[in-house]
């Protein structure tokens, strides 16, 4: 990234000093992007005149596509293998355009908050769960012999329920305590002992669109000195900013509706500066995501491709007014659902009728307000619901979609449906799913980009079961 003169080739210190220079460069920027909008900030991030003045003057962000950095001596090399200097060295463990995207997110993710945020990339959502999960997992000198723990909500990705239940619990041995009901305080409260290392949940969940008190969550975990993590892909940070709310640390699939048009599989963890955790050094309180990034995502290898980071950064630019439209599409069609006479129960945050409606209505706003700026409620573009005639009534209905697709997906600018029990939440069997409370004839649609009527228009022809 930097222009040097061989000839004048300065020593280890001199590059260590450029490195400072660099650094505060880019503590400047994002100082001028913290006093910008939500939509100004998705759309630059950091990638400013100076930053496109050193790319040829391109004023979008190039595709760094290079597995490697050249160095200009061997002193500058050993400053940025070292992490003695900001510098990128290999894509494995940094790359600028994925640098941008990182940074675009951290900044998103703090909108409002006056908190200082950092963000990692991984090449999928599950390695962004565990890369953050894990790290907090690690053995504690200090306990010998001790059990970790982790108290998550059962409401959680299918995903995230495996590699807790499969890779942790069953292979590695580590107590993992799901509470049910993730709207029950006390449940979680009484889960939580010396052993346990982390709080999880996920808002809204995915499929079942629940949603937990994170402020009241955040005191409880804050009490106990652990961190509460949670995975807000279905919100993204266009309706809700947990890090504002007492989160510490944010996880994202950015394949769903971040990478709503669906070029890329990714995920991310953004965490807030001065984390509390049990175990780990300093480094992991006091900055978990550039940790998360230096060191443990460098030996267990979850790199970005810089090509999706790039088509991702594309789809991020347009995240407020996407999640603004695809909200009030999906009201409109959980109106239209809950009012049909072969329907059994809708569940969608925005609803009077979803249990954690008044947690959702305090918590969710869409960041900046409506057109005038007032404040408002968004609550994402993934809905549930149940038919009365059951698992063969969902089918019937599901096969006779003609618009909307059917695929495990969700996020996406066209809409989707799935029936979970019978494919992203099959592997966790009956017995999962009853922890989970995920009901066999469970329909989930992820509402796109459509016009909402011609949704509605196919639903109501996929319902009319004859
Ligand atoms: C899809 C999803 C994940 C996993 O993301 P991938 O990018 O598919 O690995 C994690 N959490 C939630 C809520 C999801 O919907």
């Amino acid at each position: 990234m930097s222009e040097t003169d061989l000839t004048t080739a300065p020593g280890l210190e001199a590059w260590i000093a450029r490195g400072r220079e660099m650094a505060e460069r880019e503590d400047r920027a994002r100082a001028v992007a913290r006093g910008r909008r939500f939509d100004t900030i998705a759309v630059h991030g950091l990638y400013d005149h100076l930053a496109a003045a050193a790319n040829q003057g391109a004023i979008i962000e190039p595709a760094y596509l290079a597995p490697a950095q050249h160095f200009a001596d061997s002193e500058e090399l050993e400053a940025a293998l070292g992490y003695l200097m900001p510098a990128w060295g290999y894509t494995r463990i940094a790359n600028p355009t994925t640098h941008y995207l990182e940074e675009t997110l951290a900044l998103l993710e703090a909108y409002g908050t006056g908190l200082t945020a950092a963000t990692v990339a991984t090449g999928s959502g599950m390695a962004a769960v565990h890369l953050a999960t894990n790290a907090l997992l690690a053995a504690d000198p200090a306990r010998p012999g001790a059990v970790p723990n982790l108290v998550a909500s059962a409401k959680c990705y299918g995903g995230t329920f495996m590699l807790f239940s499969a890779r942790y619990a069953a292979e590695r041995g580590i107590d993992v305590r799901w509470v049910a009901d993730p709207l029950d305080a006390d449940a979680w409260a009484a889960a939580i002992d010396g052993d346990t290392r982390f709080l999880y949940a996920e808002v809204p969940s995915n499929p079942a669109v629940a949603v937990v008190d994170i402020p009241a969550l955040a005191a409880l975990a804050h009490g106990h000195g652990i961190p509460l993590l949670v995975d807000a892909t279905v919100a993204t940070p266009a309706c809700l900013r947990p890090l504002g709310l007492g989160a510490d640390v944010v996880i994202h699939s950015l394949s769903k509706a971040i990478g709503g048009s669906g070029l890329a599989i990714a995920g991310a963890v953004t965490a807030r500066h001065d984390i509390p955790a049990r175990v780990g050094p300093d480094e992991l309180r006091a900055d978990f995501a550039t940790h998360l990034k230096l060191l443990p995502g460098r030996d267990l290898g979850p790199a970005l491709s810089p090509s999706s980071a790039l088509a991702l950064l594309s789809d991020l630019r347009t995240l407020r007014p996407r999640m603004d439209a695809w909200s009030r599409s999906t009201l409109a069609v959980a109106e239209f659902l809950e009012a049909h006479s072969a329907v059994a129960r809708v569940w969608y945050p925005g609803l009077a009728s979803h249990p954690g409606h008044a947690v959702a209505a305090r918590d969710f706003s869409l960041a900046d307000g409506d057109a005038e700026g007032r404040p408002v409620a968004r609550y994402g573009s993934l809905l549930a619901f149940t038919l009365k005639g059951g698992l063969p009534a969902a089918r019937s209905m599901y096969d006779r979609l003609s618009l909307v697709f059917r695929a495990t997906d969700l996020g996406r600018v066209k809409s989707v449906a799935t029936i979970p029990s019978i494919s992203t939440h099959q592997q966790q069997g009956e017995e999962g799913r009853a922890t989970a409370d995920i009901d066999e004839g469970l329909i989930r649609l992820s509402v796109g980009g459509e016009h909402p009527d011609d949704v509605i228009a196919d639903l109501a022809q996929a319902l009319d079961l004859g």
